[in-house]
Parts: structure tokens; sequence; C-alpha cells
């Protein structure tokens, strides 16, 4: 069967354009404008052996609290009994997963702005802006960073009345919790441990 020439027109029943896939937290699989990708660190010894490591975690703030956390509750406990790394890497361990720093920052800032493209094609504009807000925070102080906000900003618009709400990743929200418990747990146990030793 020989094929109709071309119009040169698109079919009126064309699909419609293609829609950015929101990212989701690793840990929950629920999008958010607050997603963070961090490194988890670990250690344990066992008298000279120490072993220690880190593994890039993509989470929202609750589900940060439950995995750095968990990863330091068990790093306080078999961390510090190896001489002398299991003294440098337990303190490491429990002070990164503690404050849960954006790293890589350049990795951050171009996820978030992605969500906040993909947020503002859905026509979802707080959380748009929202997503944009915290890319800009990390941006802060880095021109390169920033540079890739600007351009951001010239294509997908903004609404700059839009505030950016407290922020989720603070060490006074309730999220920090575990992370905090943990490193308390950690504190406690150098403590004990020292007693042990020097009594
Ligand atoms: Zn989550």
């Amino acid at each position: 069967m020989p094929t109709p020439p071309s119009t040169g027109r698109q079919p009126a029943s064309a699909s419609p354009p293609r829609l950015s896939a929101l990212v989701v937290c690793e840990g929950c699989g629920r999008d958010s404008p607050h997603l963070r990708i961090v490194q988890m660190q670990w250690a344990w010894s066992a008298l000279v052996v120490t072993r220690h490591g880190q593994a890039t975690l993509l989470v929202c703030p609750p589900c940060a609290g439950r995995r750095l956390g968990s990863a330091s509750a068990k790093t306080a406990l078999l961390g510090w009994w190896g001489v002398p790394f299991g003294w440098f890497f337990t303190p490491d361990a429990l002070v990164g997963n503690l404050l849960a720093a954006p790293r890589p920052l350049e990795a951050n800032v171009s996820m978030l702005l992605h969500q906040a493209a993909a947020y503002a094609q859905r026509g979802q504009i707080f959380r748009a802006q929202q997503a944009r807000l915290e890319a800009a925070h990390h941006a802060r102080g880095t021109a390169a960073l920033e540079r890739q906000l600007q351009e951001f900003e010239s294509v997908v618009p903004t609404d700059p009345r839009i505030q950016r709400l407290p922020d989720p990743w603070r060490l006074t929200s309730r999220n920090a919790l575990p992370r905090i418990a943990a490193a308390l747990l950690g504190l406690l146990v150098l403590v004990c441990a020292a007693l042990l030793v020097f009594t």
C-alpha cells in the first residue's frame, strides 16, 4: 500500500509535551522541594582494625533523620573500639551525619532546580518556589552556582512573594532528633569507655 504524501503539518491529535519527572526520596518514595543529596558515614572497629565508609543518599528530611540516625547509632556503639583510627573516624562520622550537609553542592543545586522546573510545569508554583529557594540557599557564595541559578530564573518564572519556609533540615527541627540522639549516644559511649580505661 503506497504511503500517503506528507502535508508538512502536525497531526491534530499530537501528544501533549512530556513533563520532566519529579525527583523522589529514596526512603519513602515521595517528591519534595526539600530533598537533599547527603553522604551517610559509618565506622566500626575491633582493637587494631577500623572500617569506615560512606554512601550517597537522596532523601527528604524525615528519612534523613532515620537513615543517618541509624548509621550514627551503630557507629556510636561500634566505632570507638579501634586504636588509633576508631578515635578519628567515629567522631568524623557522627558529626558528618549530624550536620547532614548537602554534598556534592553542585549536584544538590542541579537536582533542586530540576525539581523546581518539574513543579512549575505542573502548575505547583509554591513548591517550585520552595525548591528554587532551597537551591538559592545552597548556591549562595559560589559564583558558578549563582550563575546557574540566574540562568534558571531567566527561563522559569518565579514568584518573589513566596518566602522560604522554615528550614526542615535545621538542627532545631524534630527531623534532626534521631541524628542528635545518636551523636549524644556516641558521646556517652566515649565517656563510659574513658572511665573504664582511666579509672
Ligand atoms: Zn523520605
